[in-house]
């Protein structure tokens, strides 16, 4: 499969150069040249099949014949090697858990199966020795670090801003060791991103190292998220009703995802992308006009995304006709107060406790319900309530337990790198 650049269809790239460059020479995010529909055999029978031979059949023909079956077979097996279950909340109202990878976060996913792949790049001898160069405000960092944790020919370097993670978060980035190095980085989260922007710019240190982003736009961490509408919409399509699915949404990267598992024939009738005070796209289905706006600070902050880089590949996939955008898709914002009460609110009424990113998925399912009958509805949780723990303390006046999987890095040693401006980062990639 040959994937285009979206700023010019007729530059191609394969899958290996996507993966690994990330974005287009011209800046444009890659895009498949094709999306194949999928056998309708294979739909019936999604409750026989593994994870792993349905992540197979959906992946094989974006990756094509880059690398060999048995090996992505592999690939596929490692990135799901943890449950997916569906939690029924309300009537026709479940939630899809995707929060029981390693670092508790959806973003699990895509980063173990880019790592995977680049894995694979690497060890073909086709690449040398690879960097992976990310800066984080929390979440993406401990998923890329732990996905990466321990490929050979990789090195991950994680800039984060010095008190501004959550102490779990922290630990996630600084306990692993091995060939994941955490960088304290005195500033803001947009300084981590200025410092990594000016070492992908800096020819110097390109002359002597290889670098590369694992980005959400990544093509090898974008179409792995089709697994998850899979995995729930088999554990739900008993309920003969119409499926619509709402996505917490910041950087449209998941929903976009889901939206390309209904191209393949996922029978999906509707989504809904739920999203914070960040509400550029709820605006646009509004009103017609996508215009971006500065990121503002809310508490679902993995959301907080004020020009989401995959809302042009949504448009893409609708041929950029803004009526069957509509059609598809329908979008609603909440501020904290209101996700904060709908924790309380499903907390006492259900016994359920949401993280903030999921409450707004929630919401945005709830509102969707209101106005139309007929439906069974998934919300996706992305990320496990501990994660927001002070957040869900203030909702529902308890605090969350940490998963027993996870409870080694309370106790394991943190380790980083003290860094304070960009001449010594520029040093420090030197040396590793
Ligand atoms: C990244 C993230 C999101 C947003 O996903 P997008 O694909 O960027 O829309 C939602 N919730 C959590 C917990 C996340 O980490």
């Amino acid at each position: 499969m040959k994937f285009f650049s979206l700023n010019n269809h007729k530059h191609f790239s394969s899958f290996e150069n996507a993966v690994l460059k990330g974005i287009a020479p011209d800046g444009g995010l890659y895009f498949p040249e094709k999306v194949e529909r999928l056998k309708e055999g294979f739909l019936k029978n999604l409750n026989s099949l593994s994870k792993k031979e349905i992540g197979l059949e959906v992946i094989k023909s974006y990756v094509g014949d880059e690398i060999p079956i048995s090996y992505l077979s592999e690939i596929v097996d490692k990135t799901l090697d943890f449950e997916f279950p569906v939690v029924p909340l309300e009537e026709n109202i479940c939630t899809l858990e995707l929060f029981h990878g390693p670092t508790l976060a959806f973003k699990d996913v895509g980063a173990r199966f880019m790592a995977g792949c680049l894995g694979y790049f690497i060890k073909k001898g086709n690449v040398g020795k690879v960097t992976v160069l990310v800066a984080t405000s929390g979440d993406t960092g401990g998923a890329v670090a732990n996905g990466f944790l321990g490929v050979e020919g990789i090195n991950v370097v994680i800039l984060y801003p010095r008190g501004k993670v959550s102490d779990f978060q922290e630990r996630q980035l600084t306990t692993l060791g091995k060939n994941i190095t955490a960088l304290e980085i005195e500033g803001t989260f947009d300084h981590c991103q200025a410092m990594v922007k000016e070492a992908f710019r800096d020819e110097d240190l390109k002359q002597v190292k290889q670098l590369t982003s694992a980005n959400s736009i990544n093509v090898a961490r974008w179409l792995p998220q089709m697994f998850y509408y899979f995995l729930g919409y088999r554990q739900v399509q008993q309920y003969e009703k119409k499926h619509v699915f709402s996505v917490p949404s910041g950087n449209f990267g998941n929903i976009c995802a889901g939206l390309l598992a209904r191209e393949m024939g996922l029978p999906i009738y509707h989504f809904i992308a739920s999203t914070n005070s960040n509400k550029v796209v709820t605006r646009y289905l509004n009103t017609g006009r996508y215009e971006a706006a500065p990121g503002v600070t809310t508490l679902s902050n993995a959301m907080d995304v004020g020009d989401p880089s995959n809302f042009r590949r949504i448009q893409e996939l609708f041929q950029n006709e803004f009526n069957t955008i509509k059609t598809n898709l329908s979008s609603y914002s909440f501020d904290d107060p209101a996700t904060t009460n709908a924790m309380k609110e499903v907390y006492l009424n259900t016994g359920y406790i949401l993280d903030p990113h999921g409450a707004v998925g929630y919401l945005g399912l709830k509102e969707f319900m209101k106005e139309n009958e007929g439906f069974y509805g998934i919300f996706l949780e992305t990320a496990h309530p501990v994660k927001f723990a002070d957040t869900v303390e203030k909702a529902i006046g308890m605090t969350p337990e940490v998963p027993e999987e996870v409870q080694d890095i309370l106790v394991k040693e943190k380790r980083k790198v003290p860094i304070r401006n960009y001449k010594e980062l520029k040093e420090f990639l030197n040396e590793i």
